[in-house]
């Protein structure tokens, strides 16, 4: 098996690249580098079954000899990085997954889509299940991402439906872990870091928008069992355990031990004031469940955030 991870140079394509290694699979990580990171899979670079190509996958891309699965995970994802960059996120999100899926088609190769929870928008409806088609602004400063990621699902199900391409959506939920930026902007890292640095903790507005945090071992595995499933409608996949932003960040002051105080900022535009998805279609179809516990989860994540403050 030789198997094609776009964004494998970021935080969850890095995993990915991981664990398709481990299932012997060749892996061809692909990445601008414009928000992954190299240092992800450096540790990778040794293995014969893994290649690395610098290329922004928004253009035309060939890639030499067979391919049997492509998963699509370029895209800056976090909200600070696809404000910092509104038209690469459009352009990776439609131009991208143009090109990949013209390649799974050229391949006849399976292929999965990295979608987001984002697609829902600001939900009317909670939890949020797989039916619902969800609340976004088109033209708010989230628009960028979450509209790129609609014309991605649209477009994986055309190519679906009219080249009979085998085709898999995910749509991901907040996920946390290891690898990581510090300086992401997302409230794992913001948070975690600020409470290292003995600095106070900024929360958003007042704090009672909700979050579900996934730990990133957990996504893999419901990823892989994806991709190997047949089933081509979008699958939920997160942790359905749900806490308030205030109290995630008092989990955090806990954990670290820090004396800092909570500072209360001004909540973003369009920041969805719930999310937590409803998993009964990943239960049933891939007899998946999140195993991770928050609190393990967060230890394993400050653990790797102090080391890298530390180096
Ligand atoms: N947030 C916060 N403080 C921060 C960063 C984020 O309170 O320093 C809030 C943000 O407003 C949102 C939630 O935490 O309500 C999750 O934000 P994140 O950027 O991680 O991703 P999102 O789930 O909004 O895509």
């Amino acid at each position: 098996m030789r198997t094609l991870i776009t964004g494998g140079a970021g935080f969850v394509g890095s995993h990915l690249c991981e664990r398709f290694l481990a299932e012997r699979h060749d892996v061809v990580c692909l990445d601008n580098l414009i928000t992954g990171n190299p240092f992800n899979i450096q540790h990778l670079q040794g293995n014969p079954r893994f290649t690395f190509v610098r290329h922004n996958i928004s253009n035309h891309v060939e890639i030499d000899g067979p391919i049997d699965n492509i998963l699509h995970f370029a895209s800056p994802a976090s909200p600070v990085d696809y404000l910092r960059h509104p038209i690469a996120t459009l352009k990776v999100g439609s131009l991208g997954t143009h090109n990949t899926l013209g390649l799974a088609k050229a391949k006849s190769a399976r292929y999965l889509l990295a979608s987001t929870s984002e697609v829902y928008g600001d939900p009317e409806r909670h939890p949020q299940r797989e039916d619902y088609w969800g609340n976004v602004n088109p033209i708010g400063i989230r628009g960028v991402y979450d509209e790129a990621k609609r014309f991605a699902e649209a477009m994986t199900m055309a190519y679906h439906r009219s080249h009979g391409l085998n085709t898999h959506i995910v749509r991901i939920f907040n996920t946390y872990g290891p690898r990581m930026r510090l300086d992401d902007g997302r409230v794992v890292p913001n948070l975690m870091g600020q409470a290292l640095r003995g600095q106070p903790l900024t929360v958003f507005g007042d704090g009672s928008q909700t979050r579900s945090f996934c730990f990133v071992s957990d996504l893999v595995d419901g990823i892989y069992r994806l991709l190997n499933a047949e089933f081509h409608e979008p699958v939920n996949l997160g942790n359905p355990n749900e806490v308030s932003i205030l109290d995630f960040a008092k989990e955090i002051l806990q954990l670290s031990s820090a004396k800092s105080q909570i500072e209360f900022k001004p909540l973003p535009q369009d920041d969805p004031k719930v999310r937590r998805p409803d998993i009964t279609r990943a239960r049933m179809l891939l007899g998946w469940e999140p195993k991770v516990d928050r609190h393990d989860g967060m230890r394993r994540t400050m653990d790797y955030f102090r080391g890298t403050l530390a180096s």
